[in-house]
């Protein structure tokens, strides 16, 4: 019978190259590292980002997080997350912490995140798309002289309004200090607010136990890039608990002809 083979090298080097991506980022410019530059890259970026992780979040103040922002995650002017500045030699004393886009021509100061609606980031009180505002400062209308800046009445899951919600950059001490989650230490960039594999729902879907239908619902619209984040952050914890509960057989039956069962069926 003719069955499509996954040549282990190849899936290997995939992974290879996913890992790395998810290390660098954007951080050597669209071209690949050599492997010294990469082991370098690492000796100097993986413990400053161990010491300096930034948690970012969404919501109003007092509230839930009702986003955690991923690497994949638009900000306001339209660049993801991972596309801002996420790494710090020193964390800057001030607050709010800015994080401003790396993107050439782009004048966002800070990250920002914006509801959206499906793909969609949401409509501003002038109707106009948060597209339709500047990235700068005061994210005033390109597209009507009324507006005096974005501000969202689109209703959130938590049911407060757009604008009543911020943005919240925060090291792990203070993020600790309101009592929420900060995961485990990981090497990957811009990080942002993911501490687990559900972090990347949206917080009233954490909490929601109101029916199965609705979960499916919601889960259905979560079908986004960022869902490939998940995939890929519980494809490592299921390698990495495979690779433990292996080791250990191993050591218990040191001896024993290895077990076939990493080959793929
Ligand atoms: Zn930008
Ligand atoms: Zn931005
Ligand atoms: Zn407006
Ligand atoms: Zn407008
Ligand atoms: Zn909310």
């Amino acid at each position: 019978m003719e069955r499509i083979r996954i040549d282990r090298n190849a899936a290997a080097a995939v992974d290879e190259y996913l890992e790395y991506r998810r290390i660098v980022g954007e951080d050597d410019g669209g071209k690949l590292f050599t492997p010294e530059e990469y082991e370098e890259y690492k000796r100097r970026v993986l413990p400053q980002r161990l010491r300096n992780r930034l948690y970012v979040s969404f919501g109003v103040p007092g509230g839930i997080d009702c986003k955690l922002v991923g690497p994949e995650t638009p900000c306001l002017c339209s660049h993801r997350y991972k596309q801002h500045q996420t790494d710090f030699e020193e964390l800057p004393s001030e607050r709010p912490l800015a994080l401003p886009c790396r993107v050439r021509g782009c004048g966002c100061v800070s990250y920002q995140y914006v509801h959206l609606c499906g793909s969609q980031p949401v409509r501003c009180r002038c109707k106009h798309s948060a597209r339709d505002h500047s990235e700068a400062a005061g994210h005033l209308c390109r597209k009507c002289s009324g507006c005096t800046g974005f501000h969202s009445p689109y209703t959130c899951g938590c049911g407060q309004p757009g604008y009543a919600h911020e943005t919240l950059v925060e090291t792990r001490q203070e993020r600790e200090a309101r009592g929420r989650p900060v995961g485990r230490d990981v090497p990957y960039a811009a990080m942002g607010g993911l501490t687990g594999f559900s972090s990347l729902a949206d917080g009233y879907l954490r909490l929601d136990h109101s029916g199965t239908d609705s979960l499916a619902n919601r889960l259905a619209a979560l079908r986004t890039r960022e869902e490939e984040d998940m995939a890929y952050f519980e494809r490592r914890y299921q390698e990495r608990m495979k690779m433990e509960r292996e080791a250990k057989r191993k050591t218990s039956r040191s001896g024993a002809k290895p077990q076939p069962d990493h080959c793929r069926t």
